[in-house]
């Protein structure tokens, strides 16, 4: 990792160059890190910026021991919600609280930080992250997602300036949120595959390094989800690198193609149902990402077996009925409905280059993927040693959206996912079947 922070270089796969902004990510503790905030004379005034429970977790502890700068905490409180989620509503409250502000420290995990990192944005405010808990991939990415009129967007943002770990903070963190932050780890191999199968057949950039990068990091801790459950330091550590490197991996690929494919729909999917009825979220992020990430094996599985002369045979067996799939989707998400309709007139566009592309590409796409993935059976191993939900229906009573959710996510993104290709030849179908009996 250390050779790659604040770095500019001429890539070995690609050849382009890549920059990782990110400056430094230090472990150590909250003391020594106040002492290294009072240090610096350019943080003359910081933003504490952080929710009700991680303020009481850190941020308060972090306010009184900055002496020298001045430090002006502002402490998020949930509306309308149990806990404060990534909603715009919060963010125009940070924008409200910027005033002379040299530097944003955002305490808390996904939601605070990707919040921070919009508005220092936005403001040219550098941001530094204590993160308070390994449940996601934000601490390092250049991406910061949220909800704006129930609609999930994500977008580019300049990553924080440092990240600064307090070892046993996120060893005693929720421990639902340290599972989380397992699962949505996983992803990254699922996302590169989607990412690779895109390139293909879109032409678009790929490279492999990111997909390098996650990889080393990703075996010492894949297999060790008892002793994550047993808050092991040394295994929550290399855990934390992990979704640190998948951060960084999103920098060096430019978007967040390589840690969000298919399976991050899904969790999407569920996030703008909730929202959109006003209900809490169904879980966290990676736990919702981890259904995802074992349908997506499922289909890799599956899409393993299809030769060259069936994949034109079922292309050409199936024929989608759009107009009803769109229809389907305003009904479900009704104040999103002027962005779901852009965004799916694309997602058409794609899907017919797609469907044109894939008969003479099917080879190399089978060989250049099938082996990034895991299989079903491995995901299942990984996830129940680190007892993570697997199936749709640990985290959802509701099976007709389980059942929408699986056909219909597909088309909240522009971007080509496995999903795309399952639908299009009948495979979804056909699997959703079966999974819904499992
Ligand atoms: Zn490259
Ligand atoms: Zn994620």
């Amino acid at each position: 990792m250390k050779d790659l922070l604040g770095k500019k270089f001429k890539c070995n796969y690609c050849k382009d160059i890549h920059k990782v902004e990110i400056e430094d990510i230090r472990y150590g503790n909250l003391d020594e890190f106040c002492k290294i905030l009072d240090r610096n004379t350019n943080y003359k005034k910081l933003l504490i910026l952080c929710d009700n429970i991680t303020w009481e977790v850190a941020g308060k502890k972090i306010k009184e021991n900055i002496k020298n700068n001045i430090s002006i905490p502002l402490i998020l409180k949930p509306k309308n919600e149990k806990r404060v989620t990534a909603n715009y509503f919060y963010i125009e409250e940070i924008k409200k609280n910027i005033e002379k502000i040299d530097i944003i420290l955002t305490v808390g995990s996904g939601t605070i930080t990707d919040m921070g990192k919009f508005v220092g944005d936005k403001y040219k405010i550098p941001v530094i992250s204590f993160p308070t808990a390994p449940s996601m991939n934000g601490y390092t990415s250049p991406v910061c997602a949220y909800i704006k009129d129930g609609v999930k967007i994500t977008i580019p943002v300049k990553p924080c300036k440092y990240v600064y770990i307090d070892e046993n903070i996120i060893c005693n963190a929720p421990i639902e949120l340290i599972k989380s932050g397992f699962a949505d780890s996983l992803a990254k191999s699922f996302a590169n595959a989607d990412w690779k199968i895109s390139s293909i057949i879109t032409g678009e950039k790929f490279c492999t390094l990111p997909f390098e990068v996650v990889s080393s990091a990703e075996k010492k801790y894949i297999n060790k989800g008892s002793l994550i459950l047993k808050r092991d330091k040394k295994v929550i550590k290399n855990l934390m690198d992990g979704l640190n490197l998948g951060g960084i991996s999103m920098i060096i690929a430019g978007s967040s193609s390589p840690a969000s494919g298919g399976e991050h729909l899904i969790s999407h999917f569920l996030d703008m149902y909730a929202c959109q009825r006003n209900i809490e979220p169904f879980s966290y992020h990676g736990l919702q990402v981890g259904t995802g990430i074992f349908l997506s094996a499922l289909i890799y599985e599956n899409i393993k077996k299809i030769s060259c002369d069936e994949i034109s045979k079922k292309l050409n067996k199936i024929k989608i009925d759009y107009d009803e799939k769109l229809n389907e989707l305003i009904y479900l998400f009704p104040s999103s409905e002027k962005k779901l309709k852009e965004i799916f007139e694309n997602k058409i566009k794609i899907t017919k280059k797609l469907r044109e592309k894939l008969p003479e590409k099917w080879s190399e796409i089978k060989n250049s993927v099938c082996n990034m993935v895991y299989s079903s059976s491995k995901i299942k191993n990984y996830f129940k040693k680190v007892s993570c939900p697997l199936h749709l229906k640990e985290i959802c009573d509701n099976k007709s959206l389980i059942n929408k959710a699986i056909k219909l996510s597909r088309f909240i993104r522009e971007r080509i996912v496995i999903f795309d290709i399952a639908d299009e030849i009948g495979l979804l179908n056909e699997l959703t079947e079966e999974y819904l009996k499992m």
